[in-house]
């Protein structure tokens, strides 16, 4: 890679960087060569140089979810994962900032188990379909109508709606978090899909709300069909988020950490992701020898997230996450209930 290249692709305003921290994103671009196109490389290589610096003038930790794309998640990020390691982690760090390559009630559930560090997030516009399908006035008015029936949360939720939860719950955990309530009767909220997916897995009645990820509800169940028809010996893993006619033609479902253990246990020759697009390209910088079809479903919140973006948020302070100190306590209550369940295998 030529430094001059580099430093000829830096953003106005950003300061020549010095060689050697440009030739250690050389390293990076080793492993994601073929992910990455290399005529993108020297934009990408000249953010990440900048941020990996600033990020340590700042004592800043980076967390990147699944979904980002592979220049952050393999670029920049310190610790990647899905919503229940990011949540483990972000209550795991001795940084002073934490910069969440995620969605909008990621930031805040880093801010809730954080509440003394400073949580930057590069788009406050990043935010998602799920948590914007509830309110807290919404499950205030379930509690009225299923009086004494434990509510579970989805952690693709705002603190608000959190604080209104008795736990919360990610894709990975949703089962043993169910299963962990002493009632016969629970509201799981807001995802329909993974609710109706739990609901087939244990004995309890599951009261269900219609919010829906508007990544995985775009998935058919025709279009799986369509694919084993085109790959032979394809193995489909699909994400709790679909609906479930497209869960039926799978031959796994779970959590993306479960996923990518499924991956990693079967190295199939043809596998295809049923999730967000980026997972994809993520999972195959491990295994080269897999070849990953890719169904490009993007999650527009998720893409808001950009190396620009984190260069800027870092440099600038800007984009600070908080959490009203009035809901932040019972939020928190709930996400660390869910915490501190025993951590089971990734599903
Ligand atoms: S992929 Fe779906 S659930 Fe995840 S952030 Fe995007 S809209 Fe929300």
């Amino acid at each position: 890679m030529l430094l001059n290249a580099l430093n000829h692709s830096l953003p106005d305003g950003m300061p020549a960087l010095p060689p050697e921290m440009l030739r250690a994103t050389d390293i990076i671009y080793q492993r994601v060569r073929h992910i990455i196109p290399q005529i993108e490389w020297p934009v990408h290589a000249s953010y990440i140089a900048a941020i990996l610096k600033t990020k340590l003038e700042r004592n800043a930790i980076i967390l990147a979810h699944n979904y980002q794309t592979p220049e952050i998640f393999h670029g920049v990020a310190d610790l990647t994962g899905d919503s229940l390691a990011l949540a483990r982690e972000a209550s795991n760090t001795s940084a002073d900032v934490i910069v969440m390559c995620g969605v909008h009630f990621m930031a805040e559930t880093a801010k809730l188990m954080n509440p003394e560090k400073v949580i930057l997030i590069p788009d406050l516009e990043a935010g998602c379909s799920l948590a914007t399908s509830i309110t807290g006035q919404d499950i205030r008015l379930l509690r009225e109508r299923y009086p004494g029936v434990p509510v579970v949360t989805y952690v693709n939720t705002s603190a608000e709606v959190k604080a209104e939860s008795d736990i919360c719950c990610t894709s990975a955990n949703a089962l043993q978090v169910v299963e962990s309530l002493d009632s016969d009767r629970i509201i799981f909220l807001p995802d329909e899909f993974l609710g109706c997916y739990i609901a087939g897995q244990t004995k309890k009645e599951v009261i269900l709300w219609k919010g829906h990820c508007e990544v995985h509800e775009k998935f058919t169940a025709q279009d799986l069909r369509a694919y084993r028809d085109q790959f032979p010996g394809i193995v489909i893993l699909a994400h709790p988020e679909c609906p479930p006619d497209v869960l039926s033609e799978a031959d796994y479902v779970g959590s993306t950490a479960g996923m990518i253990h499924e991956v990693s246990l079967r190295k199939p020759q043809k596998v295809l992701m049923v999730t967000e697009c980026s997972m994809s390209d993520n999972v195959a910088v491990e295994f080269p020898q897999i070849e990953f079809v890719r169904p490009c479903n993007l999650c527009p919140h998720m893409k808001k997230i950009t190396l620009p973006g984190i260069f800027n948020t870092l440099q600038s302070m800007q984009h600070i996450v908080e959490v009203d100190s009035r809901i932040a306590e019972r939020a928190r209550r709930a996400v660390q209930r869910m915490l501190d369940l025993p951590l089971k295998a990734a599903r």
